[in-house]
């Protein structure tokens, strides 16, 4: 799934809900205060089936683990959905707090807040107000009013913030280790001035 868009120029909405983005969860330790993870690992993915998802929190640093079950998640806040820490991804932006699940949330996040033209798409294969099947058509679509894009508070997407906004995506950034396979991280895809 390519949520990134053309970083700077067009971003056009990937439909994507906040809870997409919450599948790993970089948190505050709660026994050491470093960088942990909250996911859904894939053995209890393959074991448990159809029932409620067990979360695993894991501490890259100290190695406190520990699992809750739960399909209950809280979104919307800077803590993680089902043990409620405090997300490692935040920052003050002039007064508001600055959130993001992980890097990819943070890719996603930039993308939009650094894009001049940003389009909100329904799904491909909708029929258009002019009732032509495979068309895009505008925003009056139910995906499209639940996507994370058109659900961002406004301060994110205001022109008079964009440059504050990303310099606090890249300070953010940098608070994460280079990704494998990713070189430029930190750093992250502005800095490849693609
Ligand atoms: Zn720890």
């Amino acid at each position: 799934m390519s949520i990134r868009g053309d970083v700077g120029h067009r971003f056009r909405d990937p439909l994507v809900e906040v809870g997409d983005f919450a599948r790993d969860v970089l948190v505050r330790c709660p026994a050491c205060g470093d960088r942990a993870i909250v996911r859904w690992p894939a053995e209890a993915r393959w074991r448990e089936g159809g029932g409620p998802p067990r979360w695993r929190l894991f501490c890259f640093a100290c190695g406190k683990s520990k699992d809750i079950v739960t399909s209950a998640g809280a979104f919307g806040e800077p803590v993680d959905p089902y043990f409620r820490l405090p997300l490692w991804l935040q920052a003050n932006c002039g007064g508001k707090v600055l959130w993001a699940y992980n890097a990819e949330h943070l890719d996603f996040l930039e993308a939009l807040v650094a894009a001049r033209i940003r389009e909100r798409w329904a799904i491909f294969g909708t029929v258009s107000a002019e009732g032509t099947p495979g068309a895009y058509c505008y925003a009056n679509d139910t995906a499209s009013a639940m996507s994370l894009m058109s659900r961002l508070p406004g301060w994110l997407k205001l022109t008079k913030n964009r440059e504050q906004v990303l310099h606090v995506i890249r300070r953010l950034r940098s608070s994460l280790p280079p990704a494998p396979g990713s070189e430029g991280r930190p750093g992250g895809s502005l800095g490849r001035h693609g």
